[in-house]
């Protein structure tokens, strides 16, 4: 078995890595600490071809793999973490799930903009009642005519505060099966953006009030009966996710690197004491065996180019947990300077933390595979009386 890349595929990474070196490592410190997205890369990115990768030429994209896609959030993230980002949205997020359920009409609407980097899609899925637990979900979807009206709350949205447009899970009838997505655009009436909030990691999020929202019936992306559809969409961004965690906690990982072999103390290299060294073996084999995971399940998908919800859960637990390792062990190693704004192995740690909870948070992930363990569903609800 060959775990190199094929030579197509290693050329198209050194072609991003340096592209990355070059046009983003300079600004790489001060794009982490910008909560607006970074349409200047973006639009750079689709110039290089970067943005739709992932997406059927058919449907207007590249019909690249999702390898090649996750090689560049890595190549990209070599130099500049926070640019890996627009990768994410230009080929993982709910731009794939939009491509691949959208109309011939939705997809000439939005498609090309999303692909020039001009503008950004988000997702409303969680709500304030509905977080792990996305089928309480509870915004409903009422029929009137000429299309639907919208009403509820969602929260946490990724973009939310420049999103051009949202697809938002909505419910049109009772129960999962009720489930689907509309495609909301920014300034609708009826849609609210809230004022903006920020998570942790620098991320700015506005929650969406939907208040009697008309949009009309063109906009459904998947009507009643949707929701496996637009969680299988989901899975693919749950391994950009996967990809982000172990491309930052790589990167903290070899600033620490550099750092313990310059820094000394007690006239030694920090590298020459033995608690340091067991931690950096630790989090390598945590990147190195994260890292297997993720192109497993990238390359075992199935005939739509959707990855196993096993695989993914697998990949996603053991990404988000690498890189949150490996970021916290950077931060340690490097002392006071890894936990200064001043050095983006702060960042770095600050965002892996935050891809714990996001997409599935890893309490949730250890319950899918445990289903596959043991080959039997286990509902979370408690027990009718
Ligand atoms: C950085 C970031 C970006 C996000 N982006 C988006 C976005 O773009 N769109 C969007 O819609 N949402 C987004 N979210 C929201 C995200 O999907 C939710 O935060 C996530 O689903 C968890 O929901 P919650 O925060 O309500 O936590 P809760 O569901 O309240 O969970 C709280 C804790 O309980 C644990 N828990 C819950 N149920 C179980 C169980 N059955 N077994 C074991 N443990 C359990 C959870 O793992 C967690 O640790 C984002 C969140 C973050 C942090």
């Amino acid at each position: 078995m060959d775990f190199g890349l094929p030579a197509e595929l290693a050329d198209f990474k050194a072609s991003v890595e340096s592209f990355a070196k070059e046009r983003l490592a300079a600004g790489a410190l001060q794009r982490a600490h910008q909560p607006d997205y970074p349409r200047d890369v973006a639009r750079e990115m689709a110039g290089m071809g970067l943005l739709g990768l992932t997406i059927p030429e058919n449907k207007g994209g590249q019909s690249g793999s999702l390898l090649a896609a996750i090689i560049a959030i890595q190549a990209v993230a070599t130099a500049c973490p926070r640019s890996a980002d627009v990768v994410q949205a230009g080929n993982f997020g709910p731009i794939r799930t939009f491509a691949e359920y959208a109309s011939d009409e939705q997809r000439e609407r939005y498609l090309p903009g999303l692909l020039a980097g001009e503008m950004v899609i988000g997702l409303g899925m969680t709500e304030p009642e509905a977080g792990s637990a996305v089928t309480d979900l509870t915004t409903t979807a009422t029929p009137v005519d000429g299309g639907f009206v919208i009403n509820g709350t969602k929260v946490f949205s990724t973009h939310s505060a420049e999103a051009a447009v949202f697809l938002v899970y909505v419910r049109f009838g009772p129960g999962v099966g009720g489930i689907g997505s509309m495609l909301v655009e920014r300034g609708s009436k009826g849609l609210e953006v809230g004022t903006p909030s920020e998570f942790m990691n620098g991320e700015h999020w506005c929650q969406l009030y939907f208040d009697d929202c008309f949009v009309p019936e063109s906009q459904v992306l998947l009507g009643e009966g949707g929701f496996k559809k637009q969680i299988s969409g989901f899975n693919v961004e749950r391994l950009g996710n996967s990809a982000r965690s172990i491309a930052l906690g790589r990167y903290a990982f070899d600033e620490a690197v550099a750092h313990a072999n310059q820094r000394h103390q007690f006239g030694r290299p920090l590298a020459e004491f033995q608690g340091l060294q067991w931690m950096f073996a630790e989090a390598a084999v945590k990147l190195e065996s994260a890292q297997l995971l993720l192109q497993r399940a990238v390359v075992t998908v199935d005939a739509n180019g959707i990855p196993s919800a096993y695989d993914t859960a697998v990949a996603k637990f053991a990404a988000n947990d690498a890189g949150y390792t490996a970021a916290n062990v950077a931060v340690q190693a490097m002392g006071a300077t890894g936990f200064s704004k001043e050095s983006l192995v702060e960042y770095c740690f600050r965002r892996t933390r935050g891809w714990m909870i996001a997409g599935g948070s890893t309490e949730i992930l250890k319950n899918r595979i445990a289903e596959s363990v043991f080959n039997r569903r286990f509902d979370q609800r408690a027990p009718q009386r």
